[in-house]
């Protein structure tokens, strides 16, 4: 049986990310992962993922050089 322990690459350092719902710094190895659109988002707590979930684009405010908003 497979142990599937992977030994992964310490080359590329690990990046703190912000959680969007409360901007706190989640490091890569600790909350939750959600990927919207094609990006990874990272959540200190399950609260802030399903306040994430239930309104992504709340909180996915992508700064766009136009400025436009649909
Ligand atoms: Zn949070």
């Amino acid at each position: 049986m497979a142990h599937g322990h992977h030994k992964e690459q310490t080359s590329e350092q690990p990046k703190a990310i912000i959680d969007p719902v409360c901007n706190k710094v989640v490091e890569v190895d600790e909350g939750y992962g959600k990927l919207h659109d094609g990006e990874l988002y990272r959540f200190c707590s399950k609260e802030c993922l399903d306040k994430f979930d239930v309104d992504p684009v709340k909180y996915v405010t992508k700064t766009d050089a136009t400025g436009a908003l649909k």
